[in-house]
């Protein structure tokens, strides 16, 4: 072996090994504990070109010899290493020996030395020259040499394998660590269906205690027998064909509960089955209830949406994406007959489509509601009052889609104009009374004059009045009592016209003849200056009228055609009978109606401006206008100031 001087002159490994030879040579051979002798070249060669580390260490463990290997596995020359002891930087292979290995090294070398087995091969870690830590196996024996008690180490480098060995077992560690803190449950099967392995979460979903399904059959996870032999043959078949079987069935825990859970299993080895399958279980339990929860509280949601009052419509870019049937009922639609068409298909035309679009989006995208009362157009074509109120689901984003709720304000709208119509009565009847007063003041007035007069005059002049003056002023009294009476009767037939309390009784008559009775009773009070030319055009046959009330237009008519010419002149009375209709001409030659009184010509108390001293109370019209409308008929005229006016009057039959 290479002496201390031979390994100062720091010779290249091989060729040391190459001269160390001789020294070895001193003896011819070595013997072994055992007592096998081998021959010394031999040996030195196998000591020299070993790629395995060998050493021979003394009692104290001391190096004795080194061979190149084990130099080059501490990083140290033979001559570094193998110092006698006491000498300066002598070492013992203990030393060398990383910390937390010694006493490992240490006991297995006294049990060696006391003969007792330790295994052939352990391993432990050095340090090296360069600090290193190496992973080493040793394997030593105990040899006499130069009678000397030494022991022949032989060491390999198993660092690398360590390491790969390490690694290995960390990322088993790690795995298991990752699959046993899994948030599923995993287990895997064996070919028996046992467990042969599962995680934490695997016994939680099971409440069974950690490592007490190791062993179990499948069967405990499944509520019956059948369950799991139903479930065995419908995954064992996806499974043996290398898919994954996924399936969401009721499972039983250790408890006897039931939950829902996830499965999904996969084989280890699709080409053999008996390596076992791993399978992944999830409760789902709690997920299916929410899921039963969401869509109840869905359904709930869209029960109190649709049966609300109010008509709701989510739409976007003006297109209904969603509506309550409310809304749909409003419009006269079904549903699905809005769903996706532009809310335009139910504005009464484009302008006002486009109207609120105009003033309504500025203000959802400024993120205020919008609110306004509308029209909207029913299927049929019908329109519906709406109180409008859009809101936008996100103002920055108009995009996003609108919520548009809808009330029929029909009802409303129908009692605002009722509350108006009433309140233009309550004017009309104001007015109605106020002229009532100013047309008493006069009208009545003047024949109460004519009587009062003529009734004094009779008194203080009796005896000097002839009878011819007599009988004119009681004429004249005569003719003012009758004024007054027909002026009340006006008034109280207006006043029972306005108060419906005038009935519309249709019985059979004879039109020509009660046509004719009219004329004769006009004829005796028309003036001499006057004519009346009566036609009657038709059968002379039975009709269904009422009788009365056409007696109050047509004498109305007849009275003023007469009393508004002056002058005298013809008037005409044309009546025709057809078969549903009769119709009435009353025309005049006379002062005719200003345009600007037309209008208000039936109105109660309105006198046109050209009447001048022509008497009248201007309710005459009015009756005739109620007593036509009583009757369902229909009323015109037309007139010329200064020559003359035709009325005509159409009254359906009955
Ligand atoms: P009353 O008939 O109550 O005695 P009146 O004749 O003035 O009074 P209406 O018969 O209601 O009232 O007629 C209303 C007004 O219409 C008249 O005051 C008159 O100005 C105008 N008028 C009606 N008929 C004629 C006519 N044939 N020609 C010209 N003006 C007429
Ligand atoms: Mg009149």
């Amino acid at each position: 072996m290479a002496s201390r001087q031979q390994a100062k002159k720091k010779p290249p490994r091989k060729r040391a090994a190459t001269r160390k030879a001789p020294a070895v040579k001193r003896s011819a051979s070595v013997a072994l504990t055992s007592g096998i002798h081998l021959d010394q070249d031999f040996l030195t060669t196998v000591f020299n070109v070993a790629r395995i580390g060998i050493c021979l260490t003394d009692e104290n463990g001391y190096f004795v010899e080194v061979n190149p290997a084990f130099c080059e596995l501490f990083g140290y020359t033979s001559t570094e290493l193998v110092r006698a002891p006491g000498m300066p930087g002598a070492r013992p292979f203990l030393d060398f020996v990383h910390a937390d290995d010694r006493s490992l090294v240490f006991a297995n070398h006294l049990r060696r030395i006391r003969g007792e087995p330790i295994t052939a091969y352990y391993p432990f870690r050095i340090v090296d020259k360069a600090q290193r830590v190496r992973w080493l196996e040793i394997n030593a024996v105990l040899l006499k040499w130069k009678n000397r008690r030494t022991t022949l180490s032989f060491l390999l480098d198993v660092t690398e394998r360590t390491a790969l060995q390490q690694e290995l077992r960390q990322g088993l560690i790690e795995r298991e660590a990752i699959l046993d803190n899994s948030l599923v449950g995993i287990a895997f099967l064996d070919a028996e269906n046992r467990v042969k392995w599962n995680n934490r979460m695997f016994e939680q979903i099971y409440g069974t205690t950690r490592g007490e399904l190791i062993g179990r059959h499948a069967e405990f996870a499944f509520p019956t027998h059948d369950d799991y032999i139903a479930f065995g043959r419908a995954a064992g078949q996806t499974i043996a064909a290398g898919g994954v079987y996924e399936k969401e069935l009721p499972m039983q825990r250790q408890d006897g509960t039931r939950f829902s859970a996830f499965v999904s299993g996969k084989a280890i080895d699709n080409a053999d089955l008996d390596k076992g399958i791993v399978w992944v279980v999830r409760d789902v339990t709690r997920r299916i209830t929410l899921q039963r929860e969401l869509s109840q509280t869905l359904l709930e949601r869209e029960a109190i949406l649709q049966s609300t009052l109010v008509g709701i419509t989510f739409s976007v870019n003006r297109r209904h994406l969603w509506l309550n049937q409310t809304l749909a009922r409003m419009l006269g639609y079904e549903v699905a007959d809005l769903i996706g068409q532009l809310s335009v298909i139910h504005f009464p035309d484009q302008p006002s489509f486009d109207a609120l679009g105009a003033a309504a989006y500025p203000m959802l995208a400024s993120g205020q509601p919008y609110s306004t009362e509308a029209q909207m157009k029913r299927k049929d074509g019908s329109l519906v009052w709406c109180q409008v109120y859009g809101n936008a689901i996100d103002a920055h984003d108009l995009i996003k889609g609108t919520i548009w709720t809808f009330v029929d304000i029909s009802e409303r709208k129908r009692a605002e104009a009722e509350i108006h119509r009433a309140l233009e009565k309550e004017r009309e009847l104001n007015e109605l009374k106020s002229r009532f007063v100013a047309m008493t003041s006069h009208e009545f007035r003047t024949p109460l004059a004519t009587i009062l007069s003529s009734s004094e005059l009779l008194e203080q002049y009796s005896e000097k009045l002839t009878a011819n003056d007599k009988k004119e002023m009681f004429e004249s009294i005569r003719a003012g009592v009758e004024r007054m009476a027909k002026m009340l009767d006006d008034v109280l037939m207006i006043g029972r016209a306005e108060a419906h309390m005038v009935e519309f009784n249709p019985a059979p008559l004879n039109l020509a003849e009660f046509c004719e009775r009219l004329v004769d009773e006009t004829r005796r009070t028309k003036s001499s200056a006057h004519a009346l030319a009566f036609s009657f055009d038709g059968p002379r046959r039975q009709v269904v009228m009422d009788e009365k009330l056409l007696r109050h237009a047509l004498t109305n008519l007849l009275t003023n055609a007469l009393k508004y010419s002056p002058d005298g002149g013809t008037i005409e009375f044309n009546a025709r009978l057809a078969d549903s209709i009769a119709e009435f001409d009353v025309v005049d030659h006379g002062i005719g109606i200003p345009a600007e009184d037309q209008a208000r010509l039936f109105e109660s108390f309105h006198r046109a401006g050209n009447v001048g001293t022509i008497a009248g109370t201007g309710l005459g019209l009015a009756i005739v206008k109620k007593s036509v409308d009583l009757q369902r008929g229909s009323i015109s005229f037309n007139s010329r100031v200064g020559k003359g006016t035709r009325f005509t009057v159409a009254i359906p039959l009955s």
